[in-house]
């Protein structure tokens, strides 16, 4: 069978009275369970949903508090072969509505909070049955789910089943839901884990949220492949984050938990000293972030790029990589190299590959590349090529040692007076600029160029910035046509739940500023 579940209780240790994960509760009590914990409490939650009589396929659309019973219920329905669908603790009842009807989950589990309006909004859609589950170990899903035996047989998959529907982040649109399989699932684990060197000592900081691909996926699957402990923690919280690095060894987050942690004077070698590995992604690492953390801690980020349809597709190595020369260097500023199993290439408009250091469309194939956008064909095909490459919308290039960079997404590009502007390189430089902390560069409609750049930037604490001057000061560094138009202070950049800039919004607010 290839049940995802079996294969990560496949990698659980022999003794398995060990702790598997120490979590911190709401109320910041120490929390222990064991191997056996994660293998008891899932089958019970397993025999629960298969004593439900469910049609095969069914979703099982999940919005809960952070929690570790989450991540039962998450293996639970592996176990039972139904499909996960995670839900953004942050979404309000027009997006719960949206995506309820979209997914028609036969089972919904909502916080005991938002029982009322969710239960109402779910049997209204079709849901049989919607269950409660609390971050503090209460609601029905666990007191149902305690009367059922606590053994369980793994239901028999093939690698090309469902195993979860992962809702992107909408970051530019409405969020489509990504149709992922346990044979996606657990090769592109199985990847992770021998890349990122896990072993059965580490011991993972787990901080992210659970609804998406890096909590949900990255992380955990990683940590149970390895058969290693996690330090979980119900959110991020920079003090207590650096309070566990003595005690761990691998953390992952998105590039504002790096930002903010650096903010802490507390960060420094002695804190970091037993960690062995820092990752980033969902959203680019600032050099200047990756150089500050090399400082401060002596430690390299290893920056990773993946989607919600692909999984992870690059990483910088690790260790020495065979495939590209023995190249062990991670390069900051770049996504690294494309994993082992995942082909990646860069293209021009019309799909014909282009040079080396040449920018242009990024696309992939592999196992990890998922089945298709949830009830939109069309789009689905609209995203595949003929022969199978998935364009992720991404726009980077591959240099000469093989390292990729992403320059940005294909909806970001600005095309001023005929001109291909890449953010990126704007946004660069514009960081580089001093007294600025960071910066996003949109397009907006222009009555002669068609469009042109504004650069939404934020200063460093305590700095004041002048928007002339720092156009100005571009002008001696980039070609005129990339140069924005114009320049607007704020005191920080729209950001989504994953740390993603909302440039949406951005190019929303300043759509009419050249009539
Ligand atoms: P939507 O598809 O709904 O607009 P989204 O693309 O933000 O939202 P996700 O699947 O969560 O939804 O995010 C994947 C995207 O995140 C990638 O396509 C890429 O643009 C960006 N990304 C991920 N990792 C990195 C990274 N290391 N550097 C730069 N961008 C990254
Ligand atoms: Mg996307």
């Amino acid at each position: 069978s290839h049940n995802l579940f079996s294969a990560l209780r496949a990698a659980f240790p022999q003794d398995m009275a060990q702790t598997a994960v120490e979590a911190t509760a709401p109320d910041g009590s120490v929390l222990r369970y064991s191997w056996r914990d994660l293998e008891q409490a899932s089958a019970r939650i397993a025999n629960l949903l298969a004593s439900l009589g469910l049609p095969e396929g069914s979703r099982i659309a999940v919005q809960v508090e952070k929690s570790v019973e989450a991540m039962q219920l998450y293996l639970a329905t592996l176990r039972a072969g139904y499909v996960f669908l995670p839900l953004n603790t942050a979404y309000q009842r027009a997006e719960i509505s949206y995506f309820i009807g979209n997914a028609e989950p036969a089972v919904v589990v909502c916080t005991p909070e938002n029982f009322a309006w969710v239960s109402q909004l779910a049997y209204a859609a079709g849901t049989q049955h919607v269950f409660t589950l609390g971050d503090d170990r209460t609601g029905s899903l666990l007191e149902r789910a305690a009367q059922q035996d606590d053994a369980h047989v793994p239901v028999h998959k093939t690698a090309d089943d469902l195993a979860a529907i992962l809702y992107t982040s909408g970051t530019t649109g409405r969020s489509k839901g990504a149709m992922l399989t346990h044979g996606n699932l657990l090769s592109n684990a199985r990847v992770l884990k021998d890349y990122w060197g896990w072993r059965s000592d580490d011991v993972l900081i787990h901080a992210l949220p659970i609804f998406h691909v890096h909590g949900l996926f990255v992380a955990i699957h990683a940590a149970l492949l390895g058969g290693s402990k996690m330090i979980w923690l119900p959110k991020f919280d920079p003090k207590a984050v650096i309070a566990a690095m003595p005690r761990a060894t691998v953390f992952m987050g998105v590039p504002t938990l790096y930002v903010r942690m650096l903010a802490e004077p507390t960060l420094n070698h002695e804190a970091a000293r037993s960690m062995r590995l820092f990752i980033s992604g969902s959203a680019p690492l600032l050099v200047e972030t990756f150089r500050a953390w090399q400082e401060r801690t002596g430690h390299t980020i290893l920056e990773r790029y993946g989607m919600s349809e692909t999984i992870m597709l690059t990483s910088n190595p690790y260790g020495a990589d065979a495939r590209y020369g023995g190249q062990s260097e991670r390069r900051g500023g770049t996504v690294g190299f494309p994993l082992p199993g995942v082909e990646l290439r860069v293209v021009d408009d019309a799909n014909a590959p282009l040079a080396e250091g040449e920018i242009g469309n990024i696309q992939v194939r592999g196992p990890n590349v998922f089945k298709g956008y949830w009830r939109m064909p069309e789009k689905t095909a609209e995203e595949f090529t003929a022969d199978g490459w998935f364009k992720t919308g991404d726009v980077g290039k591959i240099d000469g040692r093989g390292y990729v960079s992403i320059v940005g997404r294909s909806k970001d590009l600005i095309i001023s007076g005929g001109y291909n502007v890449y953010p990126a390189e704007v946004e660069a430089a514009i960081n580089d600029l001093p007294g600025v902390a960071e910066s996003a560069v949109v397009g907006v409609p222009h009555p002669d160029f068609g469009e042109v750049g504004v650069a939404v930037v934020v200063a460093k604490p305590g700095t004041q910035l002048d928007p002339e001057a720092i156009l100005a000061q571009l002008k001696s560094q980039l070609a005129n046509y990339k140069i924005p138009k114009r320049c607007v202070i704020v005191p920080e950049l729209p950001r989504n739940t994953m740390g993603k800039v909302q440039k949406n919004l951005l190019r929303a607010e300043h759509q009419n500023m050249f009539g």
